[in-house]
């Protein structure tokens, strides 16, 4: 496989190579060179060079080409799709549909432009509000959904009129090394660089002084150090990072209706969706059937290779992700959880993990009060909706949260306590390229989608005109 970096619009193919493991096998199947140090000073300094004309494209011309991207994107489906279910694992029509929607959100988001705003039009003054792009944008992603990461993070840079210099998770750099090939054909050279590397390349680039913001999608606790990185010259930082969404099940439900749209929200992608739901809270009046239900899909849920067309739930994407899936199942174990489903590895290669549920278990205990990232849920009872709000609540993250009702009053109660950045109601990780979505207290910074996120990578800059003459502060 030849995948390469993409520097100033040409192909880049040195560097130490990085193997890329199939997480259905547990075996490398690929290999890529990483980039150095070197060339990241390249590709920051194509972007600035880049820059300069590209803040000064038009809107419309920006759109057409990021158009002809999201057609070029949707032609090489199969291609890409392909590419997410070797490297990330996820079955392959869910590998499809990914692109397919990413492709759509483009044309989306598309449509979107920021006007100036008029703030003030009196006879003292006229005061305008504009919206300048900021410059370079470096996008550091994670391995979970490797061609949404990639494509949102082009969308919001490049739409608002800025270059971009992005990296993918060194778990999965192929897809996305992809969409930089893609792309050298459509945007002018420089303005859309892909850079695959590990670790120490994301934090030079959280640090580089070329980068006027850093976008970070990933762990909480590596958001924390870029938010360091980047505060030593003020760059701008959108924070995309850890969830532990809570579902409130009320008791008015209807059982039949909603159990298989809750398993698929908090098993999607075999749990490694930021925004999936982690931890479930059922009203007492229906956990034991909606118990019953989600441990039957569970146990009945087809695991395996992404790539054979009856699997529903691929592996989990990573050796370290594996090994700290199990930590969370043996400390559950530990904690006295009842597994009405799962519980333990599958015995086969690859990376794979029993679709669990675990029941009996509280706050206080590890897999309630962290994100396992994995196939794995514990569901718990409430008695009162107050209740169940508090215990939603109870965690450093809000990312997304969700109720689940036919009663229009309760879910207003219910909406206006949980605290999180995106409420559903009857649905949950379902996100909307012109939704504005991001975290509140531990899950981010910023918001990405619609047209606030679009503002998240632009810089407001106020012009006033004054309409009479005004004293001076400077007396002769
Ligand atoms: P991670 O934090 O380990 O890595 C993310 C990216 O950061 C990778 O590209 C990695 O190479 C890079 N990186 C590592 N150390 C760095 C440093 N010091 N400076 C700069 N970059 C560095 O996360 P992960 O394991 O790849 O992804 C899983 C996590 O991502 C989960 O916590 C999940 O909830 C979160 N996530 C959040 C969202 C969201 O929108 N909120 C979406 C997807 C995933």
């Amino acid at each position: 496989m030849s995948l390469r970096n993409t520097i100033d619009g040409a192909p880049c193919a040195h560097g130490a190579p990085v193997a890329v493991v199939n997480p259905a096998t547990g075996m490398p199947f690929a290999e890529v060179a990483g980039a150095g140090k070197a060339d990241l000073d390249r590709a920051f300094s194509a972007a600035s060079i880049s820059f300069g004309q590209w803040r000064h494209t038009p809107w419309a011309d920006r759109t057409a080409l990021l158009r002809k991207f999201a057609d070029a994107v949707a032609a090489d489906e199969e291609a890409l799709a392909t590419l997410v279910t070797l490297e990330q694992g996820r079955p392959l029509a869910f590998a499809r549909a990914e692109v397919r929607r990413n492709a759509e959100a483009i044309r989306q988001m598309a449509q979107l432009v920021v006007q100036p705003a008029v703030l003030k039009d009196d006879d003292r003054s006229h005061a305008v509000l504009h919206y300048r792009p900021l410059g370079v944008v470096a996008a550091i992603a994670p391995w979970n959904v490797p061609v949404t990461m990639a494509v949102g993070k082009l969308l919001h840079a490049l739409h608002a009129g800025n270059t971009l210099v992005l990296k993918p998770s060194p778990y999965t750099p192929l897809a996305t090394l992809r969409l930089g090939e893609i792309g050298r054909g459509i945007f002018p050279p420089g303005v859309f660089n892909v850079v695959a590397g590990g670790n120490e390349l994301g934090q030079w680039m959280s640090e580089h002084p070329a980068a006027a913001k850093v976008t970070f999608t990933g762990s909480t606790a590596t958001g924390r150090k870029v938010a360091q990185s980047a505060a030593n010259d003020f760059k701008r930082v959108t924070l995309e990072l850890g969830g532990n969404d809570a579902a409130l099940v009320l008791d008015d439900v209807d059982v039949d209706a909603v159990a298989a749209r809750i398993f698929g929200a908090a098993f999607v992608n075999s749990g490694q969706i930021c925004m999936a739901i982690k931890r479930l809270y059922v009203q007492e009046g229906v956990y034991d059937p909606l118990v019953e239900r989600l441990a039957t899909f569970a146990r009945n849920a087809r695991v395996g290779n992404g790539l054979a067309p009856q699997t529903q739930l691929g592996p989990v994407q990573n050796e370290a992700q594996f090994r700290i899936v199990q930590e969370f199942i043996a400390s559950a174990r530990a904690d006295g959880a009842d597994f009405a489903a799962g519980g333990h590895v599958l015995d086969r290669p690859g990376y794979f993990v029993a679709p669990t549920i675990a029941l009996g278990l509280g706050e206080g205990s590890r897999l309630v009060d962290g994100e396992p990232f994995g196939p794995v849920l514990p569901v718990m009872r409430f008695r009162t909706v107050e209740e169940g709000i508090a215990r939603a609540n109870a965690t450093p993250y809000g990312l997304g949260a969700s109720v689940w009702s036919d009663d229009a009053q309760r879910i207003e109660r219910v909406i206006a306590g949980l605290q999180a950045g995106t409420l559903w109601v009857n649905d949950h990780a379902a996100p909307d390229p012109m939704v504005p979505f991001g975290g509140i207290k531990q899950s981010g910074l910023g918001r990405e989608s619609g047209l606030l996120g679009l503002k998240h990578f632009m810089e407001p800059v106020s012009v006033i005109t004054p309409r009479m003459p005004r004293a001076s502060w400077f007396v002769p």
